[in-house]
């Protein structure tokens, strides 16, 4: 029989996937052939087939990649690969902290080795043949290399400051972890614009010219102090678009794909990083990095409760309790409310984008420009013009586009 725990983490396991797969059906059954009229003018029926069997090939993807990874977890999990594992670690008698380290890393090693076979077909096969695969494989390797060496440079002291603190600082230990996190949190967001991004892409000032005088001048009417405005080399991997803000303080920057600047007139550029900005102004970062904190907070108060708690260890076959077992198996059992807050983190989100664009709109008085440029984006990026709004609340931190695109032009 199953022990009450391993029920209370299978069902709301097997009930997200069941949520999303009816998310992902009902999604595909709302595709329609005809072009909405908002696009006659971007869009070609040939473009517009390709995005929704784009749309098809992900999702196809995503329920194979999604099936095997919870298959794969069940096998382990019943075929008691974290006691095995638990058993290895201890026998190299390291104490408890690089034990710990031990165990945790090599559950991460093997999620991400499963991960790579679906990581390479999805860029060398579906974004290959949609035409939007750039990343020669020296790229791709050498991204894969580097991130796993900075997972490790980044994850490494932060699990071991976990554990550390569990192990040895008694009742209070989640609040000093909660301090350390927080600190961890401002510093990697502080140094990402210089230290960490640098380390994937180039970014080079943006050079003098018509473009740069309309943002700064744009920048200079909305009272918002711009020094760095950057082009970052995103055609290296994907043909895909983006802009966005990263950093705070003095190494606050807007960064532009090179790609998003090849489409877009400079009138359209402008409306997209006016949005930008809007989030800046809003203070949407400012109060998504203070959500995030409290979710830290309120993810490791819970934690110092289960973190020895004798259920968990039963329900993963384990023999021996220890901290860093608690920490993992607490992280499982702690999935679905993660997932629950996720969707009010989204619909706060897609409230936030809505305020963004209405800043745009009200800053630039330019609507044209800026509808114009997210239908150019969502053309060339193939996005789904009409997803299902079950789709939405699920997954879109920003609203659907044809939603963005009549409140922008109706005003
Ligand atoms: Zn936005």
């Amino acid at each position: 029989m199953f022990h009450p725990i391993t029920l209370i983490i299978l069902v709301p396991l097997f009930a997200e996937f069941f949520l999303h797969t009816l998310a992902d059906i009902l999604n595909l059954r709302v595709l329609r052939d005809e072009l909405p009229p908002a696009f006659k003018d971007v869009y070609d029926q040939e473009r517009y087939q390709k995005s929704q069997e784009y749309l098809r090939v992900n999702t196809r993807f995503e329920w194979i990649s999604s099936g095997t990874g919870l298959l794969c977890f069940l096998i382990f999990w019943f075929g008691k690969g974290f006691p095995f594992l638990d058993q290895w670690a201890r026998s190299l008698h390291q104490g408890p902290i690089l034990t710990g380290i031990l165990f945790i890393g090599v559950l991460a090693i093997i999620k991400s080795l499963l991960s790579l076979p679906f990581k390479v077909y999805a860029t060398f096969v579906i974004e290959e043949r949609f035409g939007f695969n750039r990343a020669t494989w020296r790229v791709f390797s050498l991204d894969m290399l580097k991130g796993a060496l900075l997972g490790i440079a980044l994850g490494v002291p932060l699990v071991a400051g976990i554990l550390a603190f569990f192990q040895y600082a008694g009742a209070y230990a989640w609040l000093y972890c909660w301090i350390a996190v927080t600190l961890f949190m401002l510093g990697v967001t502080f140094v990402a614009p210089t230290w960490i991004m640098p380390i994937f892409n180039k970014f080079s000032p943006l050079e003098p010219g018509e473009l740069r005088t309309a943002i700064l001048s744009y920048a200079r009417s909305i009272d918002f102090p711009l020094e760095n405005i950057y082009v970052m080399d995103g055609s290296k991997r994907s043909g895909k678009s983006n802009a966005f803000f990263t950093g705070f303080g003095k190494h606050r920057r807007i960064v532009l794909f090179d790609t998003l600047i090849e489409q877009h007139t400079v009138s359209e550029l402008v409306a997209i990083l006016a949005h930008e900005m809007g989030h800046y102004k809003k203070r949407h970062i400012l109060k998504t990095m203070i959500s995030g904190v409290i979710q830290a907070g309120f993810l490791l108060f819970l934690l110092s409760f289960f973190i020895s708690y004798q259920g968990l260890f039963d329900a993963f076959l384990m023999s021996q309790k220890s901290i860093y077992g608690g920490v993992v198996f607490f992280a499982i059992l702690y999935a679905p409310v993660d997932l629950m807050i996720g969707l009010f983190v989204k619909a706060w989100s897609r409230m936030n984008e809505r305020e963004a664009d209405r800043f745009a709109i009200e800053t630039t008085r330019d609507p044209r420009s800026f509808s114009t440029a997210l239908k150019k984006l969502s053309v060339h990026n193939l996005s789904n013009l009409l997803p299902h709004p079950f789709y939405v609340f699920l997954h879109y931190s920003h609203p659907p586009i044809l939603e963005r695109i009549k409140v922008i032009e109706t005003g």
